[in-house]
């Protein structure tokens, strides 16, 4: 069985730990010690890193953590220079690790580097559960902002992780989710799963629960950056641009400039 333990670091970030096969992997360690920590406490060594984009909230940890753990194995986006890296990835490559089939994904848009990790697992009911670790690519309700690269590849990025099946089970880096529903809201203030998921979401927070993983159907009902075709959120990016909307990456960049000034 596949578990998955988010350990929380810095202000508002997950690293998630995975453990199948008796190995021990994490994403984006972007502090080392609450991760020594954790591994120490439930005798854990580690095995693998990933690492899905450059950007310091998701990298800072790796040095020290490679010290502790000199053996483990290093997979990171190769568009850039990771520290440590012993793996460099573009995306398109199938790796076996863990006694588990994964897919890297190339997803540009919030950074260019930005790739994200696919596996599948199948249960004991034959159902097969699809598992996107997706840095800071989708958010719940939301998605990373567009420091390099264009809206239509961002937009392309996500399309193209909506694609996957609607159980499909999206970890995400940040702990976003409450103040992203409010800007969802903003967008699309009818939408009544949007609501549910404002109070599903706050009394997670209130037990200091994590919101994540999401969904792509949670994120299809309710996230507006998937949702560029839906009229509500065409009508907000007009109003907001004061221009005629044609494709959805145009509404995208819109819906994007207005969450960069909520
Ligand atoms: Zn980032």
């Amino acid at each position: 069985m596949l578990r998955i333990t988010p350990i929380a670091i810095l202000q508002d970030n997950y690293v998630w730990l995975l453990e199948h096969n008796q190995q021990t992997l994490i994403v984006d360690p972007g502090e080392a010690q609450p991760v020594l920590d954790y591994l120490e406490q439930h005798n854990l060594k580690l095995d693998y890193i990933f690492v899905t984009h450059k950007h310091w909230d998701h990298v800072t940890g790796i040095e020290a953590i490679k010290a502790a753990f000199p053996d483990s194995i290093l997979y990171g986006t190769g568009h850039f220079d990771i520290p440590c890296r012993d793996i460099a990835l573009l995306g398109g490559e199938s790796l076996e690790l863990m006694g588990l089939n994964w897919k890297v994904w190339h997803t540009p848009g919030h950074t260019l580097d930005h790739i994200v990790f696919h596996t599948q697992t199948q249960e004991d009911n034959g159902v097969v559960q699809d598992y996107v670790f997706s840095g800071d690519n989708i958010f719940a309700c939301g998605c990373g902002r567009m420091f390099e690269g264009t809206a239509q590849q961002f937009h392309h990025s996500l399309q193209s992780l909506m694609a996957l099946p609607l159980h499909t089970k999206l970890y995400c880096t940040h702990e976003y989710t409450l103040a992203n529903i409010n800007f969802a809201l903003h967008i699309e203030p009818n939408n009544t799963y949007t609501l549910h998921r404002q109070d599903v979401s706050q009394s997670l927070r209130n037990n200091a629960q994590p919101t994540l993983p999401t969904t792509v159907a949670d994120e299809l009902k309710s996230n507006p950056f998937v949702r560029c075709d839906q009229p509500d959120v065409i009508r907000a990016a007009e109003h907001f641009s004061g221009k005629v909307m044609g494709k959805p990456e145009e509404v995208f960049a819109v819906i994007r400039q207005m969450k960069d000034q909520f």
